[in-house]
């Protein structure tokens, strides 16, 4: 089984916090959309011998594109990518783009759940974050979606802004909840370097987000959620009982993925590829020079190995120990099982006889502890 990923690199307005790629200039849309549609058929064999289980339309917004021209690109898909077993196709979409018209048309293509880009329900944070949407619209949206029929939503919720107390932190979780929905990602605010939060941070026209404000509002989200019933399956994401994300969860279970589309990147097992993040040059060398511009890497055993360690420990089935020994041999087990005693006696981690799993407390440092349990 595999997943196919389409990168839409358009959005109507910049979130300051954001580092994907994309342009605010639609100028572009056709082209791109025509690129991507040529870069399917030259990537036709890239995902080999196995069916795709799973389609995202992520980006940027693919909620900028019409429901005809995801249509488009879909027929492309079916042509280029016949060996399919879909049961997942989600696509990724802002509440400001969730109006009845968009989301009755979105019901006759094959989209059958939607990731939608609440952030937060509350207007002083969306503005902190130059949302394009206001409070009453990341509501709306949502209880519009499933009024046309879509069930199957995520909704995306960032802590940590400095706009946000832990009782609004609070009132947020409680608005999801109540929502029903059955899929919540969540992630603390970061401030990644040149993006546009960072420089107004270092001007000082903007507070910057406090590690110990999120890792409890990191706590408080925990509590929240596990009180309506979700599963915490991975440091970032919940979902009701068997409702998770079929699609990332084929990313942490290392299944193979393609990437389509500028920025999009692509993992077969024992390498990883990604297109160029730049849209003049990702559509000039498909459409005028019939060929991808893309850069590629070949992961050695110690990379498989320590990517395997980072994103596994990060889920709530944890490291695989009969996974280790039969991938890296049974001294790589031994190792790691020593490796990661000094964990298990701070309670950071649960370690069993078949896995390594992160307890609640380790949580919080889930990425340290991952980073000491590399190879060098
Ligand atoms: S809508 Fe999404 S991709 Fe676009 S700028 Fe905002 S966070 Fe980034």
């Amino acid at each position: 089984m595999s997943g196919i990923y389409i990168h839409i690199p358009f959005c109507k307005q910049a979130c300051n916090y954001c580092n994907f790629h994309f342009s605010t200039s639609l100028k572009y849309k056709e082209d791109m959309l025509t690129a991507i549609g040529k870069e399917m058929s030259m990537q036709r064999g890239y995902l080999e011998n196995t069916a795709v289980e799973t389609i995202y339309w992520g980006g940027g917004t693919p909620s900028l594109l019409s429901a005809d021209e995801l249509l488009r690109l879909w027929d492309q898909l079916q042509l280029n990518f016949p060996d399919q077993a879909l049961t997942e196709v989600t696509l990724e979409a802002n509440p400001d783009d969730l109006n009845p018209a968009f989301l009755q048309a979105l019901k006759h293509t094959p989209v059958n759940r939607l990731s939608i880009g609440i952030q937060s329900f509350q207007d002083q944070d969306l503005k902190y974050m130059n949302r394009a949407h206001n409070a009453q619209q990341a509501d709306y949206a949502v209880k519009l979606a499933q009024d046309k029929g879509f069930d199957n939503i995520s909704i995306d919720l960032i802590y940590g802004t400095p706009t946000m107390s832990h009782t609004q932190w609070k009132d947020n979780l409680q608005q999801a909840v109540a929502l029903g929905v059955p899929h919540i990602s969540s992630y603390a605010l970061t401030v990644e370097p040149a993006t546009a939060l960072a420089h107004a941070i270092k001007k000082g026209t903007t507070k910057a987000p406090a590690d110990q404000e999120s890792a409890y509002q990191f706590e408080q989200l925990m509590d929240a959620l596990d009180e309506a019933g979700y599963e915490h399956y991975e440091i970032s994401n919940f979902a009701q009982p068997g409702r998770y994300a079929r699609h990332n969860t084929n990313y942490w279970k290392n299944k193979p993925y393609l990437g389509l589309g500028p920025s999009a990147h692509s993992y077969n097992g024992s390498s990883r590829k990604w297109n160029i993040a730049n849209n003049a040059v990702y559509m000039r060398s498909i459409l005028q020079e019939g060929r991808l511009s893309f850069e590629q890497e070949q992961l050695s055993e110690k990379d498989r190995y320590n990517e395997y360690i980072m994103v596994s420990l990060r889920t709530m089935w944890g490291i695989d120990l009969d996974y280790i020994a039969g991938a890296f041999g049974n001294q790589a087990q031994q190792n790691l099982l020593e490796a990661a005693q000094r964990f298990a006696e701070k309670n950071w981690i649960n370690i069993t006889a078949d896995s390594i799993k992160l307890s609640r407390q380790g949580r919080l440092f889930a990425d340290r502890i991952a980073s000491d349990l590399f190879l060098e």
